[in-house]
This record gives structure tokens, C-alpha cells and sequence, in this order.
């Protein structure tokens, strides 16, 4: 079992998708292992993709993360970290694949509804950024 974080963004969150996200995530047969909504502020956005620091997007994207609340998760499965990435769609939703969360609801590059952790060692750091232990079902 593979664990991995998702986080609808705002823009997410503002068009009312977030049963849809959830219901593509349950029909692929994945488990949510424990989730919240949450608004960030703009240090706790900025902690969380440091890893983006030197990029020029950063200031604008940490700015989009939080103009609203949003919603995150953790997702449990096999090979869910792939999965994930694959039913959320390239991060151009240009180049997305038809079918896919980011090719049916995004409307820029930045406002792409979704984030998912993109290898185990991000999905660790993600995952302990939002979570303590208690709030992660262990079943
Ligand atoms: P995420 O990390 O949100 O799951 P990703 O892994 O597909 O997305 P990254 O390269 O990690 O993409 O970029 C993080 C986020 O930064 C993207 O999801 C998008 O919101 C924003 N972003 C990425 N590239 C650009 C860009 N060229 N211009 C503006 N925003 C961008
Ligand atoms: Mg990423």
C-alpha cells in the first residue's frame, strides 16, 4: 500500500467540483485516508512548494493557494502515487489527456484544480505538512 496527498486548490473548490474529484478517486478504487478543509496562509503556502522557490511562478502560485479554502487528502492505494497523477491529468491542462480531472475542469496552468505528490519522498513531506498520525486512518 502506497499513500499519497491530494489537495483540490481553490479554483477547485470555487467551481463546486469537489465531489466530482472525490468520486473519480473512489471509482478508480482508491481510499481516502483521512482529509480537511483548510485555508492557507501565505507563509503556510510558501512552506509547502519551497520546492518551487526559484521559480517565477512561485509568488503568483503561493498567492493563488491562498485566495480560498482548500481541500486535502490522503490517499491510500496501490501505486496510488501514479494513479493519482494519472486521473488528475498533465500539469498543462492543454496537454492533459481527455478524460482526466485537469483536461475537464482546469482554465490555466496554474489554476489546474489539483495537486498530487509526484514521488514517494514528496508524498511523505506532503503528507506530514497537513496531518499528525491520529488524523490517518491505519486500517
Ligand atoms: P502540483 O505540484 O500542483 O501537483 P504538478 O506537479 O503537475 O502540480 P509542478 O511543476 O509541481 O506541477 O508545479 C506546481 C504548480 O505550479 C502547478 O500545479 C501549477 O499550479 C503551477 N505552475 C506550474 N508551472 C507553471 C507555470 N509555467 N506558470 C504558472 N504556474 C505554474
Ligand atoms: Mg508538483
Amino acid at each position: 500500500m502506497e499513500r499519497t496527498l491530494s489537495i483540490i486548490k481553490p479554483d477547485g473548490v470555487a467551481k463546486n467540483v469537489i465531489g466530482e474529484v472525490i468520486k473519480r478517486f473512489e471509482t478508480n478504487g482508491i481510499k481516502i485516508a483521512a482529509m480537511k478543509m483548510i485555508h492557507l496562509t501565505k507563509t503556510q503556502a510558501q512552506g509547502f512548494y519551497a520546492v518551487h522557490k526559484e521559480r517565477p511562478f512561485y509568488d503568483s502560485l503561493t498567492d493563488f493557494m491562498t485566495s480560498g479554502p482548500i481541500v486535502v487528502m490522503v490517499l491510500e492505494g496501490k501505486d496510488v502515487i501514479a494513479k493519482n497523477r494519472k486521473i488528475m491529468g498533465a500539469t498543462n491542462f492543454e496537454e492533459a489527456e481527455a478524460g482526466t480531472i485537469r483536461k475537464d475542469y482546469a482554465t490555466n496552468i496554474e489554476k489546474n484544480v489539483v495537486h498530487g505528490s509526484d514521488a514517494s519522498e514528496t508524498a511523505a513531506f506532503e503528507i506530514k505538512y497537513f496531518f499528525n498520525a491520529l488524523e490517518i486512518q491505519n486500517k
